[in-house]
């Protein structure tokens, strides 16, 4: 029989598409298991503020296909001291909550790895970045959403890019990741995709243009990560301008919309899935692991594997498909 009774959710760091029907999913798994479950506001903040709130099966009506978080989310520097630790643990001692999911990044896992070890108490992370950059998963929750969300954008900036024969360069989110340009440069059909994990000379996108110009291409789209080593899309356009002015020359950043709107089905489902597999591993005895998809498959990892296997590799066959396709 596990100790649990009363659990707490929340979210914390950047938000990302798919925090609200993952919080459903842990309240409504949480209430069918027979477990009270609290949700905090504002991350690790709320825990320091004892922002608390007693949830039942309607404080999550109607949110699944909502996007950002309705715990709302925080970053909280107080809460990486011991002292703001040990404040959050007594807060939670004093609500009688017995074990913690936490939803986010890379930071919130490092936190509540920290947090676990030094005090005890239960913790499964649900990995809720659109940047797909965390090890143990296949795909984080909301990059699926943030990638339609860049297509659709691609597709209208297309259009008017095909009109007036133009270059178009569109920078998309991803300080150290470059999964979402080159998932959606792929799904977009750019002509080319700078990405924080490999560097493109100038001269090599020069070239790639060119010789898309001379087979008669009449606009041509670059994604550009905004980690991307020649710097941001306004950098790598004026660069390229200098050399090469066979098109019109635009730039577009797309920014936070990536990390709004409704979640997709596929993140959706995804969600239902993270956050049902998270309650079920605190039940099942588990502590410090995060909840991933891979294969298919729910999957957990402990954090401390996840957070140390930092060696994140792109895939290789995407890359070559992204460069045959784009001849
Ligand atoms: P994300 O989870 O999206 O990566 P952050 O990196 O901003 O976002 O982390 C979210 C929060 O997690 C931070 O504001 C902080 O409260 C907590 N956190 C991050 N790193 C640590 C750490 N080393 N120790 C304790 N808490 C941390």
């Amino acid at each position: 029989m596990s100790e649990i009774k009363k659990i707490a959710v929340f979210t914390s760091g950047g938000d990302s598409p798919g925090m609200n029907a993952c919080i459903r999913a842990v309240v409504r798994t949480s209430i069918f298991m027979g477990l009270e479950v609290v949700g905090i506001r504002q991350g690790y903040q709320g825990m320091l503020e004892k922002n608390f709130w007693n949830m039942d099966s309607r404080s999550v009506s109607n949110i699944i296909h909502l996007g950002g978080t309705i715990l709302k989310t925080a970053r909280c520097l107080e809460f990486k001291t011991e002292e703001g630790m040990q404040k959050a643990y007594d807060n939670l001692r004093s609500e009688n909550i017995d074990a913690l999911i936490a939803i986010g990044g890379d930071g919130t896992a490092t936190g509540a790895e920290r947090f676990s070890k030094a005090f005890g108490i239960p913790v499964i992370c649900i990995p809720g970045t659109i940047d797909n950059d965390l090890y143990g998963t296949d795909f984080t929750l909301g990059f699926d959403t943030a990638n339609n969300t860049v297509i659709e954008a691609i597709d209208k900036i297309r259009d008017t890019a095909d009109s007036h024969d133009r270059l178009f360069f569109i920078e998309v989110m991803g300080r150290d990741s470059g999964c979402i340009a080159l998932r959606s440069g792929i799904a977009g059909g750019a002509e080319a995709i700078l990405l924080p994990e490999r560097d493109t000379a100038i001269e090599e996108l020069i070239e790639k243009l060119e010789t898309g110009a001379k087979r008669k291409k009449s606009s041509s789209i670059v994604i550009v990560a905004e980690g991307d080593k020649n710097g941001g899309a306004y950098d790598v356009a004026k660069r390229v301008k200098e050399k090469f002015n066979f098109y019109d020359t635009k730039v577009t950043i797309l920014g936070h919309m990536q990390r709004g709107g409704t979640p997709s089905s596929t993140d959706r489902v995804l969600a239902c899935r993270f956050g049902y597999a998270a309650v079920k591993a605190l039940l099942a005895g588990e502590t410090q692991q995060i909840v991933g998809i891979r294969g298919n498959s729910i999957k957990l990892t402990s954090l401390h594997e996840a957070l140390n296997m930092h060696e994140f590799k792109l895939e290789e066959d995407l890359m070559e498909l992204a460069t045959i396709l784009s001849i």
